[in-house]
């Protein structure tokens, strides 16, 4: 992965939860405590802080400080699980698995310390689908592959819509839950769908 590609990747992730932080927030109104999008700001600021020393590092490296930037800034319940995400992808790349195979391996590491599964109206629900969509679908040309992530990406995220919430501060609704799109299901979709533009722009 080239210098100029890291540098891009980070950039847009901190660019769409800028963006995007005040409508994760209202999300989190709805069916938390309102702080997923003030969370994930200041925790991806913290990134872009680290920004130079992040492009020099390969990328097991790279994933491995993100995620420990995310985990000491982010706070909430997200920030120990973004934080799992990335060092879990990290793990998996210094063991020279493709991207994914470092999600699997990522996502192994959000389930465990979250908890939880598929079904329970998280992140899991637009990470795991994303994740066999790669998995399913390699044969696919990269263009294709990236329209297939940004749909998997879209219907899972809308699917979190009707989910009952098993697990994190939404589960404390119940039913009333039901009706409101998760918020960090919100921002993952947010995020895979600025990686793929930055791959877009790559071919
Ligand atoms: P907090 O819930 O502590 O306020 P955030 O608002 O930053 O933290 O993040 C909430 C998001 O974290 C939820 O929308 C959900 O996607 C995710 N989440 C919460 N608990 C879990 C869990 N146990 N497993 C997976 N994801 C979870
Ligand atoms: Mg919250």
């Amino acid at each position: 992965m080239s210098e100029a590609l890291r540098a891009a990747l980070i950039d847009k992730a901190v660019n769409v939860i800028a963006v995007n932080a005040e409508a994760l927030t209202k999300l989190d109104q709805a069916i938390g405590d309102g702080d997923h999008g003030i969370n994930l700001k200041r925790g991806f600021e913290a990134v872009a802080s680290e920004r130079d020393q992040l492009i020099s590092l390969n990328v097991a490296d790279a994933l491995q400080k993100a995620g420990m930037i995310l985990v000491m800034k982010v706070g909430g319940a997200s920030g120990p699980l973004y934080g799992s995400l990335l060092m879990g992808m990290a793990k998996a790349a210094k063991a020279g698995h493709d991207i994914e195979g470092q999600l699997r391996e990522g996502i192994a590491a959000v389930r465990k310390r979250g908890k939880s599964d598929r079904g329970a109206k998280t992140m899991l629900d637009v990470l795991i689908p994303v994740q066999e969509t790669l998995q399913e679908h390699h044969d696919l040309s990269r263009p294709e592959m990236i329209m297939a992530i940004r749909q998997t990406a879209d219907e899972a995220r809308e699917a979190t819509k009707a989910m009952l919430a098993t697990r994190g501060r939404a589960s404390f609704l119940g039913e009333r839950s039901i009706g409101h799109y998760d918020p960090g299901a919100t921002s993952c979709q947010l995020l895979i769908k600025a990686i793929c533009d930055v791959v877009e722009e790559q071919v």
